[in-house]
C-alpha cells in the first residue's frame, strides 16, 4: 500500500511519517520512507533547481514540469518497484501538493497540473492519504522559528517557503477542496496537536486500512 502525507510546510509530516514507520515495522512491515521533490539521484538534483531562493525568475509553466519531472522518475525507479515487492511505501508529499501549491496556490490550470501528473505518474494514486492540517499562521510561526536558529543554507526558508501568507492560505484551503473532492481517499488530520495524540490518531486508521 502506498501512503501520501501531505498539508504545508511546518506541519510535522516528517516527524509524523517516520514515527508512523517505525510502528509499522515493530509490526513486521517492510517499510520505504521517501520524500518529494526528491527520492532519487535525478529527482534530488530537479528538487534543487526548484527550491534554490536565487531562481525568482521561474515561470509557473516550469515550476508544474520540473515537480512533474522529478515525481516521473521517483514513481518509476523507487515507488512502483517497492509496491511490486509487496512493501509498504510512504511518501512525504505527493501529487496532492503539485494540485494544492501550483493549482491553487500558483493559480496553475487545475486540469492540466492533474494531467501533467497522471503522465508522470502513469496514474498511480495514494491508498490513503494524511493531510497534517495547521492553521497557516502555525504553520509560518513554526517555519521562521526553524530557520531563525539556523546559520546554513540547507536550513533556511527555501523558494516556496518565503511565498506570502496569502499564498499559503490558498494552498491551505486548496488541500481542504482536495480531502472534500476524494473523501474516500484522503483523511484531514488535525496537526495543532501533541505529535503523541497526531501519531495516535494515524495509526489507528493505518491499522485499519491494513486489515481491508
Ligand atoms: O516538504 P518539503 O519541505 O520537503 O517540500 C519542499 C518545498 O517544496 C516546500 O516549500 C513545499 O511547499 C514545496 N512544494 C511545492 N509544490 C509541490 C511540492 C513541494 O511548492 N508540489
Ligand atoms: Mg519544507
Amino acid at each position: 500500500i502506498f501512503i501520501t502525507f501531505e498539508g504545508p510546510d511546518g506541519a510535522g509530516k516528517t516527524t509524523q511519517l517516520r514515527r508512523l514507520a517505525e510502528e509499522l515495522r515493530q509490526m513486521g512491515h517492510e517499510v520505504v520512507v521517501t520524500r518529494e521533490p526528491g527520492g532519487t539521484a535525478i529527482s534530488d538534483k530537479i528538487r534543487s533547481i526548484i527550491l534554490d531562493p536565487v531562481h525568482e525568475e521561474m515561470v509557473d509553466q516550469a515550476e508544474v514540469l520540473l515537480y512533474a519531472a522529478s515525481r516521473a522518475q521517483h514513481v518509476h525507479e523507487l515507488i512502483l518497484p517497492a509496491l511490486k515487492a509487496n512493501k509498504i511505501v510512504l511518501c512525504d508529499r505527493f501529487i496532492d501538493a503539485s494540485i494544492a501549491y501550483q493549482a491553487y496556490g500558483l493559480g496553475a490550470d487545475l486540469e492540466t497540473v492533474r494531467e501533467v501528473n497522471r503522465f508522470a505518474s502513469s496514474g498511480l494514486q495514494a491508498t490513503r492519504t494524511y493531510i497534517l492540517d495547521v492553521p497557516v499562521e502555525v504553520s509560518l510561526a513554526r517555519l521562521h522559528q526553524r530557520a531563525a536558529g539556523t546559520e546554513t543554507a540547507a536550513q533556511q526558508l527555501d523558494r516556496i517557503e518565503q511565498k506570502n501568507v496569502e499564498y499559503h492560505s490558498r494552498v491551505r484551503a486548496g488541500f481542504h477542496q482536495i480531502a472534500a473532492d476524494h473523501p474516500e481517499r484522503v483523511r484531514v488530520v488535525n496537526a495543532d496537536r501533541s505529535q503523541d495524540e497526531i501519531v495516535a490518531d494515524i495509526l489507528s486508521d493505518c491499522n485499519r486500512l491494513l486489515k481491508e
